[in-house]
């Protein structure tokens, strides 16, 4: 890799992309994971690759959603993987939800990849290998769960994730966070929860409100969720990547 200088004034973005590309070299990210990585860099280029307030908010009524959950899942693809996978690892410990590797373009050898990418990050089990589970409603290698993972979950936050998938997972009754910086996503619009920011600031953040969160009562806890407006979030997202470039 050609070291990046730390005061690039697009050092995040750069890295973030370099982390992609090591990825796909490692077997870990598809190529289309690299389109994917570039259309969230468009959004938040015109958002100014910050965490704006909506999102934050958001942010904290996932953490409060996580802590409240019974079986709490924390679904991982390509994408995430490469980019985020000890910020994740640390998240599902504060929250005490499980892991489960989940890929549009499934195949074993990159499950197992990722598998282990994730124990080399902390990780002691990472479940989507037993695919015993099924989404209703998707064709067969893309409805693919494990029984005690995704399919048994009550809340699941799920990043990057495709819009048909998203939208399968709500109608069996799960809660669903969605991380994913276009607002107009089906995938951000299927969310109980969208959090509107780029993964690599998101995990982290969300991380630290659970960890403000953990002993608060549950009345408290169910207070955040209930006062979080998810479509006056994605309008709000909307209007500041509408004026991104028109903006400060
Ligand atoms: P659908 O329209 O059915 O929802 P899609 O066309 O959005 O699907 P993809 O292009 O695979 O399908 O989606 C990738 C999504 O992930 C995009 O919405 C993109 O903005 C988002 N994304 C990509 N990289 C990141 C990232 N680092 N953080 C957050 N979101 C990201
Ligand atoms: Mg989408």
């Amino acid at each position: 890799m050609t070291e990046i200088p730390e005061d690039h004034p697009r050092y995040e973005s750069l890295l973030t992309r370099h982390r992609i590309e090591a990825g796909v070299d490692a077997g870990i990210t598809s190529r289309q994971g690299l389109i994917a990585q570039g259309r969230g860099e468009a959004f938040d280029y015109l958002l100014g690759e910050r965490t704006i307030e909506s999102a934050d908010a958001a942010e904290r009524a996932a953490a409060a959603q996580l802590l409240l959950a019974e079986r709490p899942v924390l679904s991982v693809n390509g994408n995430v993987a490469a980019l985020c996978p000890g910020e994740l690892v640390e998240l599902a410990d504060v929250v005490d939800a499980a892991l489960e590797v989940n890929l549009f373009n499934r195949t074993d050898e990159r499950m197992e990849a990722i598998a282990a990418h994730l124990r080399e990050h902390g990780a002691t089990e990472v479940k989507g290998l037993t695919a015993d589970g099924r989404i209703p409603g998707l064709s067969h290698e893309r409805a693919k769960v494990d029984a005690d993972g995704i399919g048994a979950a009550d809340v699941v936050l799920v990043p990057l994730e495709d819009g048909d998938r998203a939208e399968a997972l709500a109608a069996m009754g799960k809660i669903e966070l969605v991380v994913d910086l276009n607002p107009m996503s089906r995938s951000a619009q299927a969310a109980d929860i969208p959090i509107i920011d780029n993964i690599i600031r998101a995990v982290p953040n969300v991380t630290r409100h659970a960890r403000k969160l953990r002993g608060a009562p549950r009345e408290e806890l169910d207070a955040i969720v209930a006062e979080f407006d998810a479509s006056a979030a994605l309008d709000d997202a909307e209007r500041a990547i509408r004026n991104g470039t028109t903006q400060e």
